[in-house]
């Protein structure tokens, strides 16, 4: 049986990546940063009823020895990792001259040097094993920027060019890395918006409506399956026409 990582998977797009991945037969390792990340919280239950294995690992991925600890319990749990997906993800939004550094670097570790972390250890799995899919999760801000997202922007643009670095360095072990790019997708990140910014944002959307997150997890899921054997280091955009 093969196995994905999923990480910040406890609600939002992780935990709606790491359904469908169960759902594609994957056993699943699920990862937040905290064990009341999973309180009054049904995911691994839902996971397992499919008939997958499923695990908690709590860490920070920012830490990069706290990444390295996980990496080495999943490979111990399940016996390998075919699937990574950077996921975890935070924001700290604030006009430039008004954001502080510890906002600026906060979101920084969170966002960008846990990539590094986790496609560091899971990545040396994975040339072990010659095989892999890695996920990460860009968005639309590392792509053309926004205001009030510095912080945001800058570790989601980071991601692409690591995206991109990924798959040239560890392509001839048969490792695809890939990146997906959302727009706005309806999730607890996005509940916090005020309703004048949730408004002109909608106005902006071709599809008049913002995006769920099952439809990442359809991306995800293509993207980690064999019909994308030959997609590396790409970037796809899920905005439903947010950019164009
Ligand atoms: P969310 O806030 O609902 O979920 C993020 C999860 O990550 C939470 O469960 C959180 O506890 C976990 N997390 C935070 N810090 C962590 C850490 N240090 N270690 C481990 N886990 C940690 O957010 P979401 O909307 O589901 O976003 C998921 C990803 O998608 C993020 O990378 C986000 O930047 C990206 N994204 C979201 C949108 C959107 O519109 N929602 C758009 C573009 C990109």
């Amino acid at each position: 049986m093969a196995t994905a990582i999923i990480t910040g998977s406890a609600r939002g797009i992780g935990a709606a990546i790491a359904l469908r991945l169960a759902k594609d037969g994957y056993d699943i390792a699920l990862n937040d940063v905290a064990e009341s990340c999973f309180e009054n919280n049904d995911i691994a239950d839902k996971i397992k009823a499919l008939g997958v294995k499923c695990e908690i690992y709590i860490a920070d991925v920012s830490k990069h020895d706290k990444c390295e600890e996980m990496v080495k319990k999943v490979k111990a749990d399940f016996g390998s990792i075919d699937v990574l997906v950077n996921n975890a993800g935070i924001t700290r939004d604030g006009l430039l001259a008004r954001m502080s550094e510890e906002q600026y670097d906060l979101v920084i570790s969170v966002n960008q040097k846990s990539v590094f972390n986790m496609t560091k250890f899971a990545g040396a799995v994975m040339m072990k094993q010659r095989s892999g899919k890695i996920i990460n999760l860009a968005s639309v801000a590392g792509l053309y920027g926004n205001a009030g997202q510095m912080n945001y922007s800058a570790s989601k643009a980071a991601i692409i060019g690591m995206t991109k670095t990924t798959a040239k360095e560890l392509g001839s072990r048969g490792i695809t890395c890939n990146a997906v790019a959302p727009g706005f997708i309806e999730t607890p990140m996005t509940d916090k918006l005020s309703d004048e910014m949730k408004s002109a944002i909608l106005n902006m959307i071709a599809m008049k409506r913002y995006g769920q997150v099952e439809e990442i997890a359809g991306v995800v899921s293509f993207l980690a399956s064999d019909d994308a054997s030959y997609v590396t280091g790409q970037v796809i955009e899920i905005s439903g026409g947010l950019s164009m």
